[in-house]
């Protein structure tokens, strides 16, 4: 038995903030559009938020976005002062922080655009700098945004509280299903015509946003004055029409961890719980030790794909909460040695696409998922 190699991570994400940075420029020089946001809401896709932001404005990114103010405040925090968008509420929010930290509040109704009207007075924002607001409309995805009866009433609203200098309406936005190029063209003539609304009421939204990263990629048409890019910031693609490499963009993610025991067992062995997998011949069984405990998912069992010296093996038997077996069969293999989940497909890699498809999932909640012990270790190539 030869001693294990001593350095390499026991479990990680290794996030590249290089290709973060050049998947904005690259991104942003495709759209052209004069602002880009990027989305960095869920601990940016698990890849660890703030690292990931400054990462995304050293790309070119002008604006970032997130969910919910609590986010928002966690970039300020970190002293990063660019344009932040944030678009899903507490019911019982009170704006004030929010506001008083120059986070741009989009309301989707009357009550919570007063609410933020109100925090501006609260917070002594002056006349001449009140709350930034954008108004989030819904064309047709049933979920957040203001309802199409209610526009009407609230883009009066909005107006009324402008003309008071009580918010300063700076854009109108709304999101795409991305169900088929119809329904999200269908999406868009409604945007236009809820622009077309806003203006006859008084307002005059300067950047007007709709696209997120399948219709950056695919229907340039949509990209008004802004985008709202997150999975393909991340290298990873929005469905499966598209692939990331295609549009030169790079996986940022690699999972990855160190074999932690290795045995030799005879044809026939049972694997992990219920023993839902048995060895085939006289197999080396390795020992992985990355679980659901740190989000990989349960239903990789006996499907994820994994890389150990270059070659391409499956999860064997049921994926633990700290641990998973690969079978290698009659291939070398040590402890100590690097397994990749998941990373760069150039590399040999399997990739988060790989890991969605095994585990009849997205590449979104693929990477979202992800935390536990895991050590997010950040390197800039
Ligand atoms: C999450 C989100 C996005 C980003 O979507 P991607 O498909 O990851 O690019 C854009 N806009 C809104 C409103 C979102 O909630």
């Amino acid at each position: 038995m030869t001693t294990p190699p001593v350095d390499g991570p026991f479990r990680e994400a290794l996030i590249d903030l290089g290709a973060v940075r050049h998947n904005v420029s690259t991104l942003r020089a495709r759209v052209a559009t004069p602002h880009f946001l990027a989305v960095v809401k869920a601990n940016a896709y698990g890849h660890g938020m703030i690292p990931v932001a400054r990462a995304a404005l050293a790309g070119g990114a002008t604006h970032l976005g997130v969910a919910d103010v609590a986010e928002g405040l966690a970039l300020r925090s970190a002293g990063i002062s660019t344009p932040i968008l944030a678009w899903l509420h507490d019911p019982n929010e009170d704006f004030v922080a929010a506001v008083s930290a120059g986070i741009t509040v989009c309301v989707s109704s009357v009550a919570q655009l007063d609410a933020v009207a109100r925090a501006g007075e609260r917070a002594g924002l002056k006349p001449d700098t009140p709350p930034t607001v954008h108004i989030k409309i819904d064309t047709g995805l049933s979920r957040n945004g203001a309802a199409d009866a209610t526009w009407a009433e609230l883009f009066a609203r909005a107006a009324g509280q402008e003309a008071e200098r009580r918010v300063a309406v700076e854009g109108i936005f709304s999101h795409l299903s991305n169900a088929s190029i119809e329904d999200d063209l269908t999406q868009a003539t409604r945007f236009e015509s809820g622009v077309a609304l806003a203006r006859k009421a008084g307002l005059n939204p300067t950047l007007r946003h709709l696209a997120a990263s399948n219709a950056a990629l695919t229907l340039p048409q949509l990209s008004f004055d802004m985008v709202r890019v997150g999975i393909a910031m991340y290298g990873i693609s929005p469905d499966d029409s598209v692939a990331p490499h295609d549009y030169g963009l790079r996986p940022v993610m690699t999972l990855r961890g160190r074999v932690a025991a290795v045995r030799e067992v005879p044809a026939g062995t049972g694997v992990s719980y219920d023993l839902t997998y048995r060895t085939s011949s006289a197999s080396r069984l390795a020992l992985v030790p990355i679980g659901y405990g740190e989000g990989v998912p349960r239903a990789a069992s006996d499907r994820g794909p994994v890389s150990i010296r270059g070659n391409r093996y499956t999860v064997a038997g049921r994926v633990a909460m700290d641990q998973f077996v690969v079978d290698c069969g009659e291939a070398e293999v040590e402890v100590g040695d690097e397994v990749v989940l998941f990373g760069d497909p150039a590399r040999g890699h399997p990739s988060v696409a790989d890991w969605a498809a095994a585990t009849n999932t997205i590449g979104y909640e693929v990477v979202t998922r992800l935390g536990g012990r895991l050590t997010r270790t950040f390197v800039d190539a």
